[in-house]
């Protein structure tokens, strides 16, 4: 006997279970997409890095987690974490030379002392600025 709605169903039913069900779907995408942030973490891999305020480099530190990478290469080279206080000057001005020689640990007002010098080498003074 021909049952033409059942089978219909079965094979309806068949194919449903062939393709991939939508968790298997959002597995697949979720590795693609770890894939992508352990790419990004990788130093070899161009991406994962942007220029933030003020010209300084942020590199990604895996997911959407970006941390400026002159205090990031400071922290290898230190091998240790930075503490907020220490802050690191770019010894030849260029906020995106992130060369271990080119990076100083300062503090606050060392660090604004070293700008303020500057200032006045260049005969500016920042009171008249104002
Ligand atoms: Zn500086």
């Amino acid at each position: 006997m021909k049952r033409p709605e059942v089978k219909a169903k079965l094979s309806g039913d068949n194919n449903w279970r062939r393709r991939p069900s939508h968790a298997a779907r959002a597995a697949e995408y979720a590795k693609e997409q770890s894939i992508a942030r352990t790419g990004a973490g990788n130093p070899r891999w161009g991406g994962g890095r942007i220029v933030a305020r003020h010209g300084y480099i942020k590199k990604s530190i895996g997911g959407s987690k970006y941390d400026f990478e002159h205090r990031c290469v400071m922290e290898e080279h230190l091998g240790r974490p930075l503490r907020e206080d220490e802050i690191i000057h770019h010894i030849n001005r260029d906020r995106q030379d992130n060369r271990i020689e080119n990076l100083q640990i300062v503090n606050r007002s060392e660090h604004v002392a070293y700008h303020n010098r500057e200032y006045a080498k260049r005969g500016g003074n920042r009171r008249a600025k104002r």
